[in-house]
């Protein structure tokens, strides 16, 4: 969709989907397909003129900042953003905590539950940069973490997000506190 949000091409091109050549997954596809549809419809009726501001409805900023991923093996593993990897090489002064899942909701979830996870911080901002899953049904947490992504939700902040006891979700409070909080 390079057209409507990267204006880096004249607007009478569009491509959405894998054909982005971008993030090739069936829900960035989607999410990228409704910015493109959006994009032409307020081009026809000149609502839109120059490029596409991003986190508007009609860019697809997400497939820079914030890609979730699944893989879909026993056990599983989640994405979200960027690894320490990654938001180095972007030039973030980066931080990351990292814990094994041993809440209460995951030794309720399946006996000698084993798994793994970790958050990668904005040092300048105080906001989550990426996160990353391994264990079983992990994937089930991942949209906790594209929101705290997308929504740059202050560390600070997020520590107001309480987990329900007993879920899994009890890992972010423990990676929180690991980080400081
Ligand atoms: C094995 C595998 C597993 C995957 N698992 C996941 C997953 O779990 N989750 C996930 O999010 N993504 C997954 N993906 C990626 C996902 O399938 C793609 O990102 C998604 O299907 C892209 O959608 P699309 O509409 O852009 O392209 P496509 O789904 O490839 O659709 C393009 C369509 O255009 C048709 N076509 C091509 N050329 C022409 C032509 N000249 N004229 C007319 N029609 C044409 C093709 O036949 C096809 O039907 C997986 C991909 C693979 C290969």
């Amino acid at each position: 969709m390079a057209g409507a949000a990267g204006n880096d091409v004249d607007p009478w091109l569009y491509a959405a989907g894998d054909a982005a050549g971008k993030a090739m997954l069936t829900h960035q596809g989607k999410y990228g397909a409704r910015a493109t549809g959006d994009a032409i419809a307020a081009r026809a009726k000149g609502e839109l003129r120059d490029g596409a501001a991003a986190w508007s409805r009609y860019a697809r900023t997400a497939d820079d900042h914030a890609v979730p991923n699944v893989v879909f093996t026993d056990p599983e593993l989640a994405n979200v953003g960027r690894t320490v990897r990654q938001a180095e090489r972007d030039g973030f002064r980066v931080s990351s905590v990292e814990l094994p899942i041993q809440v209460a909701g995951s030794s309720l979830h399946a006996e000698r539950y084993e798994g793994w996870a970790q958050l990668v911080v904005d040092e300048d901002r105080k906001v989550l940069l990426g996160a990353t899953f391994a264990g079983p049904d992990v994937a089930e947490l991942l949209h906790a973490a594209t929101i705290a992504v997308v929504g740059e939700v202050p560390l600070d902040r997020l520590w107001h997000a309480v987990p329900a006891y007993p879920t899994i979700s009890e890992v972010w409070l423990k990676l929180l506190e690991e980080y400081g909080l």
